[in-house]
């Protein structure tokens, strides 16, 4: 393996531990990438990689985007991301939670950790039984902030789908305009429902065709087959269900005037965002538009860290600040004729010190 310091994904990251706890069997990888606005805040990978180097890549590349994404959603936080290395049977065990809950808090609070893929709301609450810094917890009451950040996700899509109408259709509404959704789960059922709401047109697609079709029938959408989203002419295509969608053949497919959803890393390399922008289609990068979940999470953090807890409204507020977000970027890039995600990076960047 290189030294991590060698590898391509590594950015000047202020410290990247490594964890073995013989006991447990545990092995993880914690990378905090930035503190420059906060707490480094990022989920916990539970994963089993064929080769360990691919951890160290993961952790390094996921922390750095989590510094972008906290700076860009306007929390007081920083980035950071933890990887545990499953074997491949991916044994997970109560020891090894708690050796990494005890991991975590000897770092004293410099990570704020989180779920990611392969770990769920019972492990991130074992995980707080050895340490305090950890956020999406049970939500603890109503109007709470906390619980599923699907909901905050999908109600900044459609707050950045109206921007990006507004912005390159000249409409102050939806109503009417055609939205194409890829995936229909916990964010993409819920910007289809608020878009149907003010009287969008839906065509829906999921590989899971019964619930695309299901959703359709709810509310008066258009149900086709998965693969055939990408092509389907429309004003707005919004993914919302894989990532790197967006490469050659996904972008020559495309009939529509925006890309606007809540997929991770949707740009399967640099180069996509400007091919399309050499289409004329907007986009809204990604980690901009989907930052309602973390907001939501992090807002239910940094109220337990001050003894009290967050409610929903001081999220939508934060969350609310998503379309102006975009619409900087977007004029930045019309008047220095850079991309809208290379532009969100540069902003990024300036945020967390690095400009
Ligand atoms: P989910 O599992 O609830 O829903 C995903 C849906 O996509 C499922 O219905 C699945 O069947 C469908 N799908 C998978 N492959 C597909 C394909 N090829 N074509 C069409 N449909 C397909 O997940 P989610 O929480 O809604 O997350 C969706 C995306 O948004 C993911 O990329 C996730 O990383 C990202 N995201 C989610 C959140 C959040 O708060 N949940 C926050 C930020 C980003």
């Amino acid at each position: 393996m290189t030294a991590f310091w060698a590898e391509p994904d590594f950015d000047a990251h202020e410290s990247v531990t490594l964890v073995h706890d013989r006991a447990s069997g545990l092995t993880a990888i914690i990378a905090v990438h930035s503190t420059h606005l906060g707490p480094a805040a990022g989920g916990t990978r539970f994963w089993h990689y064929a080769d360990p180097a691919g951890a160290m890549r993961d952790c390094l590349r996921l922390s750095r985007g989590m510094s972008y994404k906290n700076a860009m959603a306007g929390l007081p936080m920083g980035g950071g991301k933890a990887v545990i290395l499953a074997d491949s049977a991916r044994t997970k065990t109560p020891a090894m939670l708690a050796a990494f809950g005890d991991a975590v808090e000897a770092l004293g609070g410099r990570y704020v950790t989180a779920e990611d893929v392969g770990i769920c709301e019972a492990d991130m609450v074992a995980v707080s039984k050895r340490t305090a810094h950890v956020s999406g917890l049970p939500v603890e009451g109503d109007g709470s902030a906390g619980g599923d950040p699907g909901p905050f996700t999908a109600y900044g899509i459609y707050l950045g789908i109206k921007a990006a109408v507004a912005h390159q259709l000249g409409k102050d509404s939806v109503a009417g305009v055609h939205v194409a959704l890829q995936g229909t789960g916990s964010v993409g059922g819920g910007v289809a429902r608020l878009l149907a709401r003010d009287g969008a047109r839906l065509t829906l697609a999921d590989i899971n065709a019964e619930r695309a079709s299901a959703l359709a029938a709810e509310l008066g959408g258009v149900a086709v087959a998965a693969d055939a989203i990408m092509a389907t002419p429309c004003d707005v295509f919004s993914p919302n269900a894989l990532g790197a969608i967006l490469d050659d053949a996904g972008i020559a497919m495309l009939d529509c005037a925006i890309v606007a959803g809540g997929a991770n890393n949707q740009l399967a390399q640099a180069q996509h965002g400007a091919a399309l922008a050499a289409r004329g289609i907007l986009y809204a990068p990604d980690y901009v538009i989907n930052a309602g979940g973390i907001i939501s999470v992090a807002t239910e953090y940094l109220a337990r860290a001050q003894g009290r807890s967050g409610d929903v409204a001081e999220v939508n507020a934060l969350v609310a600040q998503i379309p102006g977000r975009l619409a900087a970027i977007w004029a930045e890039s019309a008047s220095s004729g850079l991309t809208a995600d290379a532009v969100a990076d540069r902003m990024a960047q300036k945020l967390i010190g690095r400009g």
